[in-house]
C-alpha cells in the first residue's frame, strides 16, 4: 500500500516537472501585436494545464495558424518568450517571436534571412536598430511596435 503511495507521489513531482511533464497546453490569452494603434498581429501565449509552462506561437493578421499540426515549439527553462522589433523594417517584417536567454547573444534571422548577432542583457537586446519586450510582462496587453 505504502508502495503504491510513493509511486503516485514520483509520478505526480514528474508531472508538474516542465523537463518531464507530458503537457497539455491549453490557450491562455494573447498579446496584440500594434502598429500605429492597429493590430497588425498576436502572439497566442498557450500554458500547460499540468505544469504551466507557457507556450507561444506568433500570428499574423490574417495568416492561418499551424500549430495543430506542428505542435508547440520547445522552450529550454533558461529561456524567456520576447518579440524582438526593428526599428528599419516596415509593417508585418517590423517584428518576430523569439526566446531569449538572460544573456549573451541571439542569432537572429532578418526579413532578407541572414543571421545576425544582436546583444542580449537582462533578457532585452541591446541594439542600435532592433529592441524587445517580453511576452511574460505583457499578457492581454497591445505593445505598440
Ligand atoms: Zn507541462
Amino acid at each position: 500500500m505504502q508502495g503504491l503511495n510513493i509511486t503516485k507521489i514520483e509520478e505526480k513531482i514528474m508531472e508538474i516537472n516542465p523537463e518531464t511533464c507530458k503537457h497539455q497546453p491549453i490557450y491562455f490569452a494573447a498579446v496584440n501585436i500594434n502598429l500605429n494603434e492597429r493590430t497588425i498581429g498576436t502572439v497566442d501565449v498557450w500554458r500547460c494545464g499540468v505544469c504551466k509552462k507557457r507556450f507561444c506561437e506568433e500570428k499574423q493578421l490574417g495568416i492561418e495558424s499551424i500549430a495543430d499540426i506542428v505542435g508547440m515549439p520547445n522552450i529550454e527553462s533558461d529561456e524567456k518568450w520576447a518579440v524582438v522589433v526593428s526599428k528599419i523594417q516596415k509593417g508585418k517584417d517590423k517584428w518576430k517571436l523569439v526566446k531569449l536567454k538572460e544573456n549573451g547573444t541571439l542569432n537572429f534571422e532578418t526579413v532578407d534571412e541572414k543571421i545576425i548577432k544582436l546583444k542580449i542583457k537582462n533578457y532585452k537586446i541591446e541594439d542600435d536598430h532592433h529592441w524587445s519586450f517580453l511576452i511574460d510582462d505583457n499578457v492581454r496587453k497591445a505593445v505598440e511596435i
